[in-house]
């Protein structure tokens, strides 16, 4: 009989979910929302398909979404090239133009 792994049901786990540090809060919608005044934060159209909420630091890469200054409105839908979402996520440029636009929002909330 295989044993049963002993568990110990106090323990809480170490590290947060990526998804609990990824998540954008309601908080940092709100103000994303509230800054851009709805505009595309890279190109400035104020309708689009889809406006999407884009982390500059990458979710894939641990960014947070807690941080307005780590969230941008982007047209979108992030699948369609020519977007400003797919440009940012998936493209060499749009990762300098991420890296670019952090650094401006972070001066910007200091
Ligand atoms: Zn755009």
């Amino acid at each position: 009989m295989p044993a049963i792994p002993k568990i110990n049901p106090n323990h809480k786990r170490g590290k947060p979910k990526r998804s609990t540090i990824t998540k954008i809060t309601k908080t940092v919608r709100d103000e994303v929302v509230k800054r851009s005044e709805g505009k595309c934060e890279r190109c400035g159209r104020t309708s689009a398909y889809a406006f999407e909420l884009a982390h500059l630091h990458q979710a894939s890469q641990g960014g947070r979404g807690d941080n307005p200054a780590n969230v941008a409105l982007l047209c979108g839908p992030s699948v369609n090239s020519g977007t400003c979402h797919n440009f940012a996520d998936y493209t060499a440029s749009g990762k300098e133009w991420r890296m670019k636009k952090r650094e401006e929002l972070k001066r910007y909330y200091e």
